[in-house]
């Protein structure tokens, strides 16, 4: 049959870079309690839903605008820059990808620490890049000299970090893009649960993109909006990189909303997480466990047994939460995302019993 000789080459038709990517796989399956995901478990800002309920056909069936103006001035409003300072995209993880077709050609390096995003090696290949990890320094902060090091044409950095929660040392960054062959891209996405962010520095610095989501403090992941801040030339390559149309019109419409009109709710939950934050490092410290401290929305501890086995069997007691067998340098370890109180409670109970 003709359709049988196609399919069996159709694998010589892709490009070489994707052979070795294996699709992103973490447990999705339903939970009762999802603390898996770093999302907002408080739920939907009060205006953004509103706002999502309303959703004019318009924004449907028509075509969004282009480079959406709108939500870029009200991020730019936000992050106290301009609206040409600011460029969006589907998720941070759009602008990240973009970012890196932007500043890197394929074949250069980026480098990025480990542990930090999964996503990051992920990315380089999609782009064609070699990506190069580089261990925590002794101090489990970022080690910036080995970053620089390696001559990457992308240094990645991640601060509040995924798994981690480290934020990086005050003068660590500052340090790094005074140095740095190529763009240092700087992400934030945990920069409202701490106190420490580089929007004003992006702004205004040749060298710095901050990324930023409306996915944790924010509560829109689903709607997947995402921007970065950085000087105005920066921003336009990721914009030409990102092309047109990325923000859906409701997306723009409901993420607007949030940020013109529900600060008030998205920084009373940020404060409730920083209390439930120091709460759950306490309760873990009590357990003889020893959790990182954190400056995210979650919290990471290692465990003394198998994380993946744990996560299984926490998630069959009705919470999930997120196993990362092996970490380097932290071993079997279990990320357990914050939200109010009883959820998190939910998630010691559940690692008592099975620690049991
Ligand atoms: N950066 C980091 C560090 C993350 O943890 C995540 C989500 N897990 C993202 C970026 C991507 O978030 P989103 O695409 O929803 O904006």
């Amino acid at each position: 049959m003709i359709e049988d000789k196609l399919i069996g080459r159709s694998l010589d038709l892709i490009r070489q870079c994707y052979q070795d990517i294996s699709l992103y796989a973490p447990d999705r399956a339903p939970c009762a309690i999802d603390l898996s995901d770093n999302t907002n478990r408080y739920g939907i800002p009060p205006t953004a839903e509103k706002t999502l309920r309303e959703v004019a056909v318009d924004a449907v069936t028509r075509y969004p605008a282009l480079y959406a103006g709108e939500l870029k001035a009200a991020l730019a409003d936000y992050a106290g820059v301009q609206p040409s300072q600011v460029v969006t995209g589907c998720g941070s993880d759009d602008v990240l990808d973009s970012a890196i077709r932007a500043f890197a050609e394929p074949g250069d390096t980026i480098a990025y620490p480990d542990p930090s995003f999964a996503m990051m090696p992920l990315f380089a290949k999609m782009n064609g890049l070699k990506g190069v990890s580089v261990g925590l320094a002794r101090d489990l902060d970022f080690d910036f000299k080995g970053l620089l090091e390696t001559g990457a044409k992308i240094i990645y950095l991640c601060s509040p970090n995924n798994p981690t929660g480290g934020v990086a040392v005050r003068g660590g960054i500052e340090w790094i893009i005074e140095r740095a062959p190529g763009v240092v891209i700087l992400d934030e996405a945990y920069a409202e649960f701490c106190d420490q962010n580089y929007l004003q520095v992006a702004a205004k610095h040749a060298r710095l993109l901050v990324v930023r989501t409306m996915s944790k403090a924010f509560g829109l992941a689903g709607l997947r909006v995402g921007y970065a801040v950085g000087n105005e030339a920066l921003v336009a390559a990721v914009e030409k990189s990102r092309g047109p149309y990325k923000i859906s019109g409701a997306a723009e419409r409901v993420a607007v909303a949030a940020l013109r009109h529900d600060m008030g709710w998205v920084k009373e939950k940020i404060a409730d997480v920083k209390t439930n934050r120091e709460r759950l490092i306490r309760e873990l410290k009590a357990m003889r466990l020893d959790p990182q401290p954190s400056g995210a929305n979650f919290v990471l501890v290692s465990v003394p047994k198998s994380a993946t086995e744990l996560g299984k069997a926490m998630r069959q007691r009705g919470v999930a939460v997120r196993p990362f067998p092996g970490l380097r340098i932290f071993g079997e370890s279990l990320r357990i995302s914050l939200g109010p109180w009883e959820q998190v409670q939910a998630a010691l109970d559940a690692l008592k019993a099975v620690l049991a």
